[in-house]
């Protein structure tokens, strides 16, 4: 799994500060119950908001501790820093040796092989040996040569990987090949969260898995959740405000994490088909779906394939994006007809 570098300091706030903090908001009968954990790499978020009357705060403050072991759990199984996850031990496998894996496991890899397909191998978690490479060279400051990338490029590829639906386990057709689900597990951390969440009674919550959030019913009677959309050159202010009722929304993007060469930008996010980290015309990209998953997913596909990913944003019903990129040091906003039309929004220039 990857890992955001979250300053410490920001980490011992977000722990101290709010441990089961409960603050009253604007509607007198709601009560938001909120608290934050160190997970993944980065600070997961939880409120709930309830009524008081309907339903108890030491209730409010069990389940989001249960949302946060399923999320616990999760990263336990997708981690590729555990040598005993089961992802670990995916990626030991040999060419065509067969592992029967877990249901979560084996629909989740199935959900990003189907969206592989969907954005012509933009999104891949194959790409492993890829990441592996430009981490190796963020250590070195020294840029791969020809050899070495088309030598992790040969282990990479979606197609290679095979699920069997009745045996339920996974194959490489190919050696040497590993799997990295960073850029879909912490959208599907914040699912699995809402879900524990729904199934102990929560019908209104907020799940913030470092950026990667789900809005479960409302804020109050009155009001939806209102979720901020970072500006991309200015951490502190939002560009975007948007108000969501059981929707996810996901950003991602070159000015969270990346690294520089010769004063040259290099990104987490790695084109498959290439092999090179994205190029810097791509700021940004956010995705709203019905689910975080396929959020986090499009939201790392968008940033890969720019403006065309739009086409595959219009032919996946109930999908909407948000796309910045920057030319000559100008940025530009694009949005999908939805975002306008099926949200209450408000822009700010950039
Ligand atoms: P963030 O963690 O910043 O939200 P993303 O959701 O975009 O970022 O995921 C980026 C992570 O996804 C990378 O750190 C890497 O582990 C993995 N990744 C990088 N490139 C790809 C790709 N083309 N397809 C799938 N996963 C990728
Ligand atoms: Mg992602």
């Amino acid at each position: 799994m990857n890992s955001r570098k979250i300053p410490h300091i920001l980490l011992i706030a977000a722990l101290g500060a709010s441990l089961f903090y409960a603050s009253s908001c604007s509607h007198a009968q709601e009560k938001i119950v909120e608290d934050s954990r160190f997970f993944m790499g980065t600070v997961v978020q939880i409120k709930v908001s309830i009524d008081p009357a309907k339903y108890g705060e030491v209730r409010a403050k069990d389940a989001i501790g249960r949302a946060f072991d399923e999320i616990k759990r999760i990263e336990d199984i997708y981690s590729v820093y555990k040598d005993e996850s089961e992802i670990s031990r995916i990626n030991r496998l040999r060419k065509n040796e067969r592992l029967q894996i877990s249901d979560g496991v084996f629909n989740l890899i199935r959900k990003t092989l189907d969206y592989s397909e969907r954005t012509g191998g933009a999104f891949d978690i194959t790409v492993k040996p890829l990441v592996d490479l430009w981490s190796g060279v963020k250590k070195a400051n020294k840029l791969p040569d020809e050899y070495e990338l088309k030598r992790a490029l040969g282990r990479v590829g979606f197609k290679s990987v095979v699920l069997d639906e009745v045996a339920r386990t996974i194959h490489f057709k190919k050696d040497k090949m590993s799997i990295d689900l960073g850029g879909a597990a912490k959208g599907y951390a914040s699912d699995r969260a809402v879900r524990v969440l729904e199934e102990n009674g929560i019908d209104n919550a907020l799940v913030n898995s470092g950026g990667d959030m789900y809005c479960l019913g409302k804020r109050t009677a009155h009001e939806l959740w209102k979720v901020g959309v970072q500006h991309p050159r200015d951490r502190n202010r939002t560009f975007l405000e948007i108000r969501l009722k059981d929707r996810a929304i996901d950003t991602s993007g070159d000015y969270e994490r990346y690294f520089t060469i010769d004063g040259k930008r290099y990104s987490h996010i790695i084109d498959p088909r290439t092999g090179y980290p994205i190029g810097d015309d791509v700021v940004s990209a956010s995705v709203i779906a019905p689910d975080s998953t396929t959020a986090d997913i499009l939201a790392t596909a968008m940033c890969i394939l720019g403006e065309k990913g739009f086409d595959i944003i219009k032919k996946s019903g109930g999908i909407d994006a948000v796309l910045v990129t920057e030319k000559a040091g100008r940025l530009t906003v694009k949005m999908s007809e939805g975002i306008r039309k099926s949200y209450d929004i408000s822009e700010e220039k950039l």
